[in-house]
């Protein structure tokens, strides 16, 4: 069994979808693995240390492709790619495939059996090889740091011979993964920390990070099977704006979320809101990728306000942390592999009535399978 690794050609893209230690685990089971040289360089894992655990670095990464039983990428795939590879062969990545429609009939066209690595269902099982939360979690990490490094001010409380330093006040909207993480290290920093949610049941878990939980009543709200937010309507948003809107104005840092899975985000901090906020405050807006929670927010780009606020819209900021993210994504892909992995066979077996197979693959035998992609 070949596993072929494809090398991120973007130039903003630093992680890899594999590590040193993924490919030792994977090898363990009986895989040999090609790669193009340079794939981990970006995030230090030089080619070497692979070489070391037995990886074969690619002379002809076309001919590794069309040959490999399993690809594991990072990037969005092409369809390009889909018909370089072999009939039956497996990719595994990241696939977005909420407005991919042409990429999903694309992988089928090839009968190429296609894993989006985001529909892993989110059971306690499966946790292991969910790349949504792993690389949340990194991403609310890095908000915080990201924030406390644009702010004026520092996070902590100071009391000093000169005077005594009040400490910070960060506002998290949005506890999923990556709010959750965005609490707990701004809390270790020093900060005082409030959050809020449309989710009641996350209430609980702010005040567990000892953080206070904002509370706004919007009526009815909740959360589908997987926990994902429901879409409130314009009413509850409007209420939800007024509620936040003072707490924004008070804070030195605020911090959205607010994603809806496969779907646009939510605009919750209205330029009206940003206006109201003192100079030198700093906006870390996390949904940037899929529309941005804030008026105004630019991907990848730092936007200052008239009055002086600076909103900051990195579209993966896990991609700051490339080492760990990457360490994070392909153990997310080798514990799917090992996971399904026969080792009788010597072969990947994607079973059809297995959940996580239910939940995740898009494709097989030359046809969309997922019913919500059908
Ligand atoms: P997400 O990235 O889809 O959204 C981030 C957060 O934004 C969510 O908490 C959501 O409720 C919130 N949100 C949406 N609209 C909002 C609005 N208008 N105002 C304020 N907040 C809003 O979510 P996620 O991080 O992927 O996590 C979703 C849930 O799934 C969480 O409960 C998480 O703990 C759970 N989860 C479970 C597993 C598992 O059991 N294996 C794995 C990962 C996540």
């Amino acid at each position: 069994m070949i596993l072929f690794v494809q090398k991120p050609t973007e130039k903003a893209e630093n992680r890899a979808a594999m590590t040193p230690a993924a490919a030792k685990k994977l090898i363990g089971l009986g895989i040999s693995i090609e790669m193009p040289a340079g794939t981990g360089v970006k995030s230090s894992y030089p080619d070497q240390q692979y070489i070391d655990e037995g990886v074969t670095i690619s002379q002809s990464p076309d001919e590794s492709l069309a040959k490999a039983d399993i690809v594991y990428g990072l990037e969005l795939p092409k369809a390009a790619t889909f018909k370089k590879m072999k009939e039956g062969a497996v990719y595994l990545g990241r696939v977005e495939p909420f407005g991919n429609a042409k990429l999903i009939a694309a992988a089928a066209k090839a009968k190429v059996r296609l894993v989006s690595m985001e529909m892993i269902p989110r059971t306690t099982l499966a946790q292991k090889m969910d790349i949504l939360s792993s690389q949340a979690n990194l991403a609310g990490y890095q908000a915080v740091i990201t924030g406390a490094s644009r702010l004026d001010k520092i996070l902590p409380m100071m009391m000093t011979p000169a005077g005594t330093i009040s400490p910070s006040k960060v506002f998290i909207i949005g506890v999923g993964v990556a709010g959750l993480q965005a609490i707990a290290t701004a809390k270790r920093l020093g900060a005082r920390v409030q959050a809020f949610d449309t989710r009641p049941v996350v209430e609980e878990q702010v005040k567990s990070l000892g953080a206070k939980f904002v509370k706004i009543d919007l009526g009815e709200t909740g959360q589908t099977e997987q926990g994902y937010a429901k879409e409130l309507t314009e009413e509850q948003l409007e209420m939800q704006r007024q509620g936040m809107a003072k707490v924004c104005a008070d804070s030195d840092i605020v911090i959205t979320t607010a994603k809806l899975f496969g779907r646009k985000a939510p605009i919750i901090v209205t330029a009206d809101m940003v206006a109201a906020m003192a100079a030198g405050s700093v906006i870390i807006d996390l949904a940037a990728e899929t529309g941005g929670n804030v008026e105004g927010t630019k991907v990848d780009e730092e936007v200052v306000t008239d009055n002086g606020v600076k909103i900051i819209g990195i579209g993966k900021l896990e991609n700051e942390l490339p080492t760990h993210a990457s360490q994070m994504y392909a153990a997310n892909l080798a514990n799917f592999t090992e996971h399904f992995w026969d080792s009788e066979k010597g072969e990947l077996v994607l079973d059809p009535e297995d959940e996580i197979i239910q939940g995740s693959l898009l494709t097989d035998n030359g046809e969309i399978i997922h019913p919500t992609f059908k």
